[in-house]
Order: C-alpha cells, then sequence, then structure tokens
C-alpha cells in the first residue's frame, strides 16, 4: 500500500532521561497490554537529551517494532518540556497516555484508565492510594506541597496524589497544547484545562531500575514553579505584611507619645532597634525575593523561544516495515 495508514487510535507518551536499563523492560510490559486493548497504537518514546545509550536502545525498539515513534531533543530540557515535546508528536486520533519510563507508572493500569475514561470522560488520571519505595520525609514534602497548592491554587484545583500518569482525550490534548508558556508545570497545565475526569487509584511501584532523577532541590523549585505559575497569592504577601507592621507602628507610635509627654523618656532600647531593623531587612528582602520569582519568569516568558529543540523525528508507521524506508 502506497497510502499512509491511518492514524493510531492511541499515542502513548513516554519521556525517558537515562533510561537505558528500564527501556527494553517498559516495552516489552507494554506491548501486550496495549495489543489486549486491540486498538492501533504507537507508542512515542522522547529521548531527553540521555547521557547513556537510551537514544540506541530506542532505536532498536524503533527497528522491531514500527509502532514505536522517537522524538531525540537536541539537548536535556527536563521532563515537563519532554513530555510536551511528546503530546506535540502523537498521532493518536482518539487520545494520548502519559507514563514515565521507569515502571513506576505500571502499564497494566492502562486498561483501567481507557475503561474509566469510557465511562464518558475526558481525563482519566491515576491516583496513588500508596507510594511503595518513597520515604516518609519524601511523602511528608508532597503532602503539604499538595495542601499548599490547594490553598493556594483558587479556582484550578490540583487533584491530590497525581502525577501525569493519564488518558487525556484528543480535544483535551489539543486544548493543552494551546499553552504556550515556558514554565511548564505539568500537573497545573493539566488541572487548568478541566474537562470531565475522574481518578482512577493504582499503586505507585518503586523504580525498576536506574536511579530517580529527583532531590529535594528539584522538588524544591517544582514547587516555587507550581506556585509561581498558578497564583499571583505571594505577591500580596508583601502587602499585607506591610498593612499589619505599619498598624503595629501606629500604635506602638501613639502609646510612646502619650507615654513621653506624661512619664518622661527614660532612653534605653538600642538593642530593639537593631531587632526591629534587622528584622524589617529580611521581610524586605523576602519579598523583593519574591517579586524577582515572579519578574524572573516574566523574562523567560518574553523572549518567546520554542520550547525545545529537535534533533530528530522518527514517526511510527505502518510503513516502516518495509526495509528502504527503514533508515531514518
Ligand atoms: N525525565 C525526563 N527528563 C528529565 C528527568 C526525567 O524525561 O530531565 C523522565 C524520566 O526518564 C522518567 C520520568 O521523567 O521517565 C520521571 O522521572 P523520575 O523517575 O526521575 O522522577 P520521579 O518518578 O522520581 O518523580
Ligand atoms: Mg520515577
Amino acid at each position: 500500500m502506497q497510502s499512509s495508514p491511518a492514524p493510531p487510535a492511541l499515542s502513548v507518551i513516554v519521556p525517558c532521561y537515562n533510561e537505558q536499563e528500564v527501556l527494553p523492560e517498559f516495552h516489552a510490559r507494554l506491548v501486550p497490554v496495549m495489543d489486549a486493548m486491540g486498538w492501533p497504537w504507537e507508542v512515542v518514546y522522547v529521548n531527553d537529551g540521555s547521557r547513556d545509550t537510551t537514544l540506541a536502545v530506542m532505536s532498536a525498539l524503533a527497528a522491531a517494532d514500527a509502532r514505536v515513534a522517537i522524538v531525540n531533543l537536541s539537548r536535556n530540557f527536563g521532563k515537563e518540556i519532554a513530555l510536551t515535546a511528546g503530546l506535540d508528536h502523537s498521532r493518536g486520533s482518539d487520545g494520548v497516555i502519559v507514563i514515565d519510563a521507569d515502571l513506576q507508572d505500571p502499564p497494566e493500569v492502562i486498561p483501567a484508565l481507557i475503561a474509566a475514561a469510557q465511562q464518558g470522560y475526558d481525563v482519566a488520571y491515576a491516583q496513588r492510594s500508596a507510594r511503595h519505595g518513597e520515604n516518609i520525609l519524601k511523602r511528608a514534602t508532597a503532602s503539604a506541597f499538595y495542601r499548599l497548592m490547594q490553598r493556594l491554587g483558587g479556582k484550578v484545583q490540583l487533584p491530590r496524589d497525581t502525577g501525569d500518569f493519564r488518558f487525556m482525550s484528543r480535544r483535551s490534548l489539543d486544548a493543552l497544547l494551546t499553552l504556550r508558556e515556558q514554565h511548564r508545570f505539568m500537573k497545573g497545565l493539566f488541572a487548568w484545562v478541566g474537562f470531565p475526569s475522574v481518578a482512577v487509584p493504582y499503586e505507585r511501584a518503586p523504580r525498576a531500575a536506574g536511579e530517580t532523577k529527583w532531590n529535594y532541590w528539584k522538588l524544591w523549585n517544582l514547587s516555587l514553579e507550581g506556585i509561581t505559575s498558578f497564583t499571583v497569592g505571594p505577591l500580596k504577601i508583601a502587602t499585607y505584611l506591610g498593612l499589619a507592621t505599619a498598624l503595629f507602628a501606629g500604635v506602638y507610635l501613639l502609646q510612646l507619645v502619650i507615654r513621653t509627654i506624661f512619664f518622661g523618656n527614660p532612653t534605653a532600647g538600642y538593642p530593639s532597634l537593631m531587632a526591629v531593623i534587622l528584622f524589617f531587612g529580611g521581610v524586605q528582602l523576602i519579598t523583593l525575593g519574591i517579586i524577582g520569582e515572579y519578574l524572573g519568569r516574566i523574562f523567560n516568558e518574553t523572549k518567546g523561544r520554542p520550547l525545545y529543540l529537535v534533533e530528530r523525528h522518527l514517526p511510527s508507521s505502518a510503513d516502516r516495515q518495509v526495509p528502504h524506508r527503514a533508515a531514518g
């Protein structure tokens, strides 16, 4: 057949950074799950500038399986952007599934996501009911973060214990892809898009192999990203701190004047003066820093750079099994 084949119904999007150990196992577990559902599908592996042989592993998978698409980014852009690149290059006409390569999101949950979506939902997101292999500190910080976002989020509410693992219908994906901001806090963008959504509980497994790219500094920065890209609440802190201290200072001054008039002024208080100066110096620096966080993001957005650059794109295609077209 010369004409190009119909697009697959489902695309599975997998961002990968240094995943050479797990990728073959991931693919081996994904294939039977997807095949069992009986729709045409493809899997888009995004190589996010891996320093190991991840790209070679992907190429080997693509050579053996025409349903494999590869998007090779020009360098490491970070998971959120790698994911966006994969979504941009997905052809799934009915929808996409977003999943991590490290098997923490078990591919076996995908049929449950699809089944839930078929009840009339655009989005079926997997919600962790257990976090195996994560220590108490990580669990506690994650929980604190969700609580904070819940308070600050306003109209956009982030579902708890939810990562990127989800099914999205084509129309909700197209809506998501209209959001081209540089600072991409995906969980927040997913929530912003809305559409009828349903949670599917699952048990998050420990990483199968390789190691996590997360540390607490990165988590802290992700939280900052989440907060600053979804609420201007922190900018109001300065206003209210200022109001509160001005009020306090006014009352204090009044009290001082009255006391001086009636009882004189036995001068003292150099240490307390110092404390007050240091305290407000600190408050001012913090609020300046908060403004800076927003200003820096405005700066990055105004440059209008592309989100990522693709070094090479190998689309999935049934045609590719024809040998002379196999070269990339
Ligand atoms: N990832 C990526 N680019 C990065 C970091 C991570 O594409 O810069 C991918 C990684 O290969 C994995 C997924 O994002 O498929 C989740 O990463 P990880 O397992 O390190 O995060 P965690 O599960 O600990 O949140
Ligand atoms: Mg992981």
